[in-house]
């Protein structure tokens, strides 16, 4: 009987745990590769251990997106494995191909923050913490398998599919099983945790603009239709009725979007008036004081739902010199 192991490992960040899982099966396989830290790595050595197996026996490894909580070890991983690392393409944009490009990880953000409208002194700050926080927990890596979604891999007593649902990253994947209904939802779906829709600098749609927020809602929907009888998530312990999980994601994001429209209210932000609203505004609205990566997470929440609120004609934006700027339609 193939047996999976969920094997929780602590990381260093505001989630302070992270799941990956061992697949003990003819072709083992670990579904996701933890931080990297050296504790994080004898946490998924040992657990292998006990399920029977060893990392340098393991074939393969399916990343269910590029955050560096899922991949720090995948090349420690796959060096002494020489497992087949698969991740969607979509999300190769976030890997880092040489040590020393870790860093220029953050570089990428700097356009970002100040389109956003955040003051150039803390764009420079909040860049300065992202590299080093980049260069620490990304490690350069190559070499992987390409998904599209709606591949499977089988396994000696099931399959596994791959479920392309951009949003949280444009190349997240959740990995089902149809048979029994398990379903690796990565950080798509998460019980106690809503998943940040987080901004993309580069869009991986190439000129079609990348909305990650609008993606997300759409990937909810497919996950709310799949027969699932239990969700073992990137964060926290399993859990089951995904429909209500998602009914309640959905009306947080209504509540937000209507938090949002409420702020441009109150700032007059109209053609008439002319005074937009940046991003940096509302989700200082929304958050209060956001530092570092939170500052990008809040950008991220906010910029996610004025978007959505623009694809619905209810927002429109206007670019004025760096910053965009976000008015209410008439
Ligand atoms: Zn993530």
């Amino acid at each position: 009987m193939t047996a999976v192991k969920r094997i929780e490992i602590r990381t260093p960040f505001a989630l302070k745990r992270v799941n990956c899982y061992y697949i003990n099966d003819s072709v083992p396989t670990l579904i996701d590769a933890g931080v990297n830290t050296d504790e994080s790595f004898e946490a998924v050595r040992s657990a292998v251990k006990e399920a029977g197996g060893t990392i340098e026996g393991l074939r393969r490894v399916i990343l269910t997106h590029a955050h560096s909580d899922h991949i720090g070890l995948v090349a420690r991983i796959a060096r002494l494995s020489g497992a087949d690392v698969y991740m969607h393409g979509w999300d190769t944009g976030r890997m880092v191909r040489r040590e020393e490009g870790s860093a220029n990880l953050g570089e990428r953000y700097r356009g970002f923050f100040l389109e956003a409208g955040v003051p150039k002194a803390m764009v420079e700050q909040t860049v300065r913490s992202m590299s080093e926080r980049f260069r620490r927990f990304y490690t350069a890596f190559s070499g992987e398998k390409l998904l599209e979604g709606e591949e499977v891999f089988p396994f000696d007593d099931f399959s596994l599919e791959i479920i392309h649902t951009p949003g949280h990253t444009p190349g997240s994947i959740c990995i089902f099983n149809r048979v029994d209904g398990t379903l690796f939802s990565g950080d798509s779906l998460l019980e106690k945790i809503t998943s940040n829709p987080m901004a993309e600098i580069r869009s991986p749609t190439g000129k079609v603009k990348y909305r990650s927020l609008g993606r997300y809602l759409a990937s909810l929907e497919v996950i709310d239709a799949l027969p699932v009888a239990r969700v073992l998530p990137g964060h926290g312990p399993p859990f089951s009725n995904h429909r209500r999980r998602v009914k309640e994601l959905y009306a947080h994001h209504r509540a937000r979007m209507e938090e949002v429209i409420k702020i441009l209210k109150g700032n007059n932000a109209n053609s008439v008036t002319g005074s937009g609203v940046t991003s940096f505004m509302v989700s200082k609205r929304l958050f209060h004081s956001l530092e570092g990566i939170e500052l990008f997470l809040g950008l991220s929440e906010a910029q996610g739902h004025l978007e959505v609120l623009h694809d619905q004609g209810l927002v429109f934006s206007r670019k004025e010199r760096v910053q965009r700027l976000y008015y209410l339609s008439e």
